[in-house]
């Protein structure tokens, strides 16, 4: 799966030097849904909808400090091989 990183230079361009911040709210919006799921709650679209949004911080974080997919594509597949 090849990602381009470039689009994503319009994330970093919206939110500035407080995209790292928003990132890491997404990120805890995404905790937040998965918790309340596995409480009961019936909110799969919330967890679909804040892994979109987990995703695109993730490829904008990899645009704003120049990392290649290739780099995060090693590194997840070093992960995999060790740990699955
Ligand atoms: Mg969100």
């Amino acid at each position: 799966m090849a990602i381009d990183f470039k689009p994503y230079a319009a994330v970093n361009n919206h939110w500035g030097d407080k995209m790292p911040l928003m990132a890491c709210e997404e990120m805890a919006e995404l905790i937040q849904a998965i918790s309340k799921f596995e409480r009961g709650k019936d909110n799969k679209q919330d967890i679909i909808t804040e892994m979109a949004d987990v995703w695109i911080s993730c490829c904008a974080l990899a645009n704003r400090y120049d990392i290649s997919e290739a780099e995060v594509g090693e590194a997840i597949w070093k992960k995999m091989d060790r740990r699955y």
